[in-house]
């Protein structure tokens, strides 16, 4: 067996492993950081199956935080540093109706008294200014059996759009090797290696009243990683490493799926007056969870839901290494709703498909950073279907934990107390605008 060793070892080259690395390795750029992954390339996990929407409003103030500090910071980048992340600012439009609203009507004062810029729209100004949109279904056949609820609202969140993931996880790779960090693909870890400390040779150590250490990893082919302190950045599938060993990482997978469909019809939504010369911003219908992205330069939409009920966490019986679109959930499901609420898409059928899935934190919906009890292990995880917008985030606080520090800085100089998202003394808000 060969053995590779290192100080801090990260497994997963997603978004949240990729900026931990560069956050680690700029501090220290003697430090020997690795990275490795299963997959032959960065960001091939969910990282690459995102909508990779952005915004900077959430329920939760924490959420709120992260995420603003890191498209703070991918704007800066985009637009100071002219490092192409395909940053489109198309902003965010939430349909809402009433009992919605007043649900949300709290975080919103909250939102505004933060200066966000958002604007309320009421029914009439909603319908006036997105094409195609049906906002009453009092007349409709199908309102009870579909539950159509009306359009009463719709909130615009400026500061929104969506970028390209993989240029952004590139960025952050880039940049750790430029330093001298190492990545190392097609290196799927076996288990994690848990060890005595010290070791006395006996069979099945550690013992209960051994010092217990984690000695680094070993792959399926027969790689040893040794390190000093492993960083779990496995997404989803963080759970088949740490479940052996005890852990829990608080979060489960859900799968989730994209479905894109192609028409020149739909470029109705290039440039509508109220938004032009944008498109269409990301669109959220106010029941099911269906939502939709316009792309002008490819005249696509992208169109997927947050299904939760009846959407199991993980089906035990298959490999979650590769979930699967499913058609009907697009022709039976999605389908139904979204041509009730925007009528142009009926008849266009899926022209391609895709599933990943959320890493949910089934509790509180922010993100984990913690370091594993007593042990020389940091998991980061936790994404809950919004990780793109708060990954900068997230690779300064795990940062900052490896380095013992108790305050992360954020892009712009931001504080953020690192114990805030640790498990023991986590405090955060429940997040309710989660899709
Ligand atoms: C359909 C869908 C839509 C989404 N839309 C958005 C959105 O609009 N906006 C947004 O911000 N977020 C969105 N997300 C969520 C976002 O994609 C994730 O939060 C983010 O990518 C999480 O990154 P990660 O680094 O934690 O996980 P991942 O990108 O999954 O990285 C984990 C890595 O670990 C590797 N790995 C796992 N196990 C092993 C092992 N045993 N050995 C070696 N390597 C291993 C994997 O190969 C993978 O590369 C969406 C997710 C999905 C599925």
């Amino acid at each position: 067996m060969s053995t590779i060793k290192c100080d801090v070892l990260i497994v997963g080259a997603g978004v949240f492993g990729m900026s931990t690395a560069y956050y680690i390795k700029k501090e220290n750029h003697a430090l020997n950081v690795v990275v490795i992954d299963k997959e032959a390339g960065a960001g091939r996990g969910t990282t690459s199956k995102s909508a990779a929407a952005y915004r900077i409003y959430f329920t939760s103030t924490i959420n709120r935080k992260l995420a603003a500090s890191s498209v703070n910071f991918y704007e800066h980048l985009q637009h100071e540093k002219k490092i192409d992340l395909g940053l489109h600012q198309t902003g965010y439009l939430w349909l809402l109706n009433e009992e919605k609203y007043k649900r949300l009507a709290h975080a919103i004062s909250l939102m505004k008294k933060e200066n966000l810029p958002l604007e309320i729209w009421d029914r009439e100004t909603t319908q006036k200014n997105v094409p195609n949109l049906v906002t009453d279904f009092t007349h409709d056949e199908d309102r009870e059996l579909l539950n159509l609820v009306p359009v009463d609202y719709s909130i615009l969140t400026k500061r929104a759009g969506w970028l390209d993931p993989h240029s952004l996880v590139s960025f952050y790779e880039q940049e750790f090797k430029k330093m001298g960090g190492k990545v190392y693909y097609g290196k799927k870890v076996k288990k994690v290696l848990l060890e005595a400390e010290p070791s006395i040779g006996l069979p099945k150590e550690p013992h209960i009243w051994q010092k217990a250490k984690i000695s680094g990893v070993e792959t399926t082919d027969g790689t040893r990683f040794d390190a000093n302190t492993l960083i779990l950045a496995t997404g989803p599938w963080t759970n088949f490493l740490l479940d052996p060993l005890g852990i829990d990482s608080h979060t489960k997978p859900k799968k989730r799926q994209l479905f894109q469909l192609k028409s020149q019809k739909f470029s109705i939504f290039k440039a509508p007056p109220a938004f032009s010369p944008n498109p269409l911003p990301f669109t959220i219908l106010p029941y099911s969870g269906v939502y939709f992205r316009y792309n002008p330069n490819e005249e696509t939409v992208w169109i997927g839901a947050a299904d939760n009920i009846g959407r199991p966490f993980n089906d035990p019986e298959k490999s979650i290494d590769d979930p699967q679109p499913e058609m009907d959930f697009y022709e039976y499901g999605i389908y139904y709703v979204l041509s009730k609420y925007f009528p142009i898409f009926e008849n266009i059928r899926v022209d391609t498909a895709w599933a990943g899935y959320y890493t949910y934190n089934t509790i509180d919906k922010n993100p984990y950073v913690f370091r594993a009890d007593g042990l020389n292990l940091i998991i980061c995880t936790g994404g809950s279907g919004s990780g793109i917008m708060k990954a900068d985030s997230i690779g300064r606080i795990t940062a900052a934990l490896y380095y013992e520090q108790k305050e992360a800085k954020l892009f712009g100089d931001v504080p953020f107390n690192v114990d805030d998202l640790s498990v023991k003394n986590r405090r955060v808000e429940h997040e309710e605008m989660v899709i």
